[in-house]
């Protein structure tokens, strides 16, 4: 059997009705299931081994000390970081980016300076931006993106690079599946001292990462995206420049000493993880991370890009269809809209027929705006998806599409 399909009994939540229909989850751009390793991991852990962590002098801490700073090791594996201090654990992707915005950028950016950003960017690597734009009166500058073809229009690559302090953008669009070069932009960044921030919230669970081989001083990633839980994510952050950071919230965990009107602060990564840290989803994630190289990451690409391909030629062939996004150097994320038939109404009766697409502006509203819509339907798929599901998703929304549109 191929073992792809294997693994759809490692997915419980799968292989329900959903309105009296099997259910067809197309909406793993959003949040992808979970398989059950992580979550016998995530009961487990609280059955046998939770504390708090740190500065523990019993066995239970220790337990849970270990198994948390070894899904920090686990981390720095999955991203061929150079050491595991160089992980820190956040909420997700949303944390990590506001956390180099209100860090490294409250400290290094002043007045005028500018921050780099692409037209596809989600709201999440956008809005933090902004924010420091009404504080400090930082310049935002766009990589335009093309709306016929989807992909980063890069011609004036050299120009728009000139005077910049950071460059941040995303991997894989949430919108588009649009790959985008990252390497190659970390590289001109790094020949002009700017520093580079990777969304990779669509690419960490889909494809290898090698921060050391993109060249990044930053990426983010969420947890609950590759089959691990919601809550926890990850910020990866070159260790010289770690270090020269302030912290980012206040309190325990992050200091090494503190009197009524002094404290020294404790090394990276501490630093960054104020509080009591999430560690049973620090766990989880570790577990997520085993699963998927198990899997193995290559493999994992190659299935969700033969689907989008699969679906882009089907859905393709309806009766006014746009596909929006590129034709090639895409990943498992494919956006349509039919003329006269608004995304919301499509996915609502599509839900009915147990089929969950997405439909909105998926957080993208500056880049809507540029594609002349403010909103698609999405399909984003996984490994756990099948061809035969890409068939029925299909009959479906033509179903949809006949009854609303006649
Ligand atoms: N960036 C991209 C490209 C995303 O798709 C998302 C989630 N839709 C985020 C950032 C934010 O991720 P999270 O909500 O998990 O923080």
């Amino acid at each position: 059997m191929d073992i792809f399909l294997r693994t759809r009994g490692d997915f419980p939540i799968l292989s329900q009705e959903i309105h009296g229909k099997p259910l067809i989850y197309f909406d793993n751009a959003a949040s992808s299931q979970k398989p059950r390793s992580v979550v016998d991991t995530l009961v487990n852990y609280y059955e046998t081994s939770h504390a708090n962590v740190h500065r523990g002098v019993h066995e239970l801490s220790n337990r849970a000390t270990e198994a948390y700073e070894k899904a920090r090791a686990r981390a720095a594996l999955f991203l061929h970081a150079e050491r595991a201090e160089e992980i820190i654990f956040t909420r997700g992707t949303t944390e990590g980016i506001n956390l180099v915005a209100s860090t490294w950028g409250a400290a290094n950016l002043k007045e005028s300076d500018v921050v780099l950003l692409t037209e596809m960017e989600h709201h999440s690597n956008i809005v933090p931006w902004l924010m420091l734009k009404e504080r400090l009166g930082i310049q935002l500058r766009y990589i335009p993106v093309d709306p016929e073809k989807g992909t980063l229009d890069l011609t004036d690559l050299g120009q728009l690079l000139e005077g910049v302090k950071l460059l941040s953008m995303v991997h894989v669009s949430n919108t588009l599946g649009t790959i985008n070069p990252v390497k190659e932009l970390c590289t001109a960044a790094r020949e002009r001292n700017i520093i580079t921030l990777v969304d990779a919230a669509q690419s960490a669970g889909h494809m290898l990462l090698d921060v050391q081989e993109i060249g990044c001083d930053f990426l983010a990633l969420s947890g609950h995206k590759m089959c691990g839980p919601t809550g926890i994510g990850v910020l990866y952050g070159r260790f010289a420049l770690l270090e020269t950071m302030p912290p980012y919230q206040g309190g325990g965990e992050m200091i090494e000493t503190v009197d009524f009107d002094s404290v020294v602060y404790n090394v990276a990564p501490h630093k960054f993880e104020a509080g009591t840290p999430n560690i049973a989803d620090a766990v989880g994630l570790a577990a997520a991370m085993d699963y998927l190289d198990d899997l193995g990451r290559g493999r994992i690409y190659e299935h969700d890009l033969m689907l989008a391909q699969y679906a882009r030629e089907r859905f393709g062939a309806l009766e006014g269809v746009r596909i929006l996004g590129p034709a090639t150097e895409r990943a498992g994320v494919l956006s349509f809209l039919f003329k006269d038939l608004h995304a919301l109404d499509l996915v609502s009766f599509a839900d009915r027929k147990g089929l969950a697409l997405r439909a909105g502006h998926h957080c993208n509203q500056p880049l809507m705006k540029k594609l002349g819509t403010d909103a698609t339907a999405r399909a984003s798929f996984y490994f756990y998806n099948t061809v035969n599901e890409v068939d029925q998703a299909v009959e479906i929304i033509e179903g949809v599409r006949r009854k609303l549109l006649g």
